[in-house]
């Protein structure tokens, strides 16, 4: 398969040596540039002074774990990180996700999971830089926060622009239910257990019905539009 994708600068942080070291040739396999480490100071070390495209990082590891290191690196750096990890309960997720992390892989994963997850949120981290996404006739603007349909205004509440804007960040990308909930649960108070399926209905009813898709028990997403967007 031809990749039109730039060569990454990648970080694989994971003291497992023979996963570490399956990773980085994988990178290198495809044309990326890989760097190493082997416990979470080391990482953190690499991290802060090599420019990156992306960081795997594992939550266990000897000196400074992944959750320690991920609260370090984000008070400097928006580098995109995918946290691995044996740990499999939804609060292990949910706290990797809140600390900053990007995605998050379950061990035992493939090797071509992990480099399509990597393409994937430095395709979203491009996006978040964008201060426009056009999908189709439907043109989402981050910095005046507006919608149009071909130049028309298309009046959304705040709590729709925001599930909007999450499933158009990650646009391509299934985006689970949890995800939606936090984009739009700004003060951490109490949520209404259908709130996503409403505002998703609104979205639909003023946006289209074809725009959103459900994935049923996995969640929503807005598929990549041919041609543009
Ligand atoms: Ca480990």
């Amino acid at each position: 398969m031809a990749s039109i994708q730039t060569s990454l600068r990648v970080l694989v942080i994971e003291d497992e040596t023979a996963s570490r070291l399956a990773i980085v040739r994988a990178l290198r396999e495809s044309q990326h540039t890989a760097f190493e480490a082997a416990d979470g100071v080391a990482g953190l070390e690499i991290a802060k002074t090599e420019p990156l495209d992306a960081v795997v990082l594992d939550l266990m590891l000897p000196r400074m774990d992944g959750i320690r290191l991920l609260t370090e690196l984000r008070r400097t750096s928006r580098v995109p990180v995918i946290v691995v990890s044996a740990r499999r309960t939804e609060d292990d997720r949910v706290e990797a996700l809140d600390l900053g992390a990007d995605d998050y892989l379950t061990k035992p994963f493939t090797v071509r999971e992990l480099l399509a997850r990597l393409r994937a949120v430095v395709r979203r981290t491009e996006a978040d830089t964008a201060s426009a996404i056009t999908l189709g006739d439907i043109v989402i603007d981050f910095s005046a926060k507006t919608v149009c349909r071909n130049a028309t205004r298309i009046p959304l509440t705040a709590t729709e622009f925001e599930m909007l804007t999450a499933l158009a960040r990650h646009r391509g990308e299934v985006v689970p239910r949890d995800v939606l909930e936090r984009a739009i649960r700004q003060d951490g108070s109490a949520h209404v257990s259908n709130v996503v399926d409403v505002i998703i209905l609104r979205l639909r009813r003023k946006l289209g019905r074809e725009l959103i898709a459900t994935r049923r028990g996995q969640g929503f997403i807005i598929e990549l539009q041919d041609g543009r967007g």
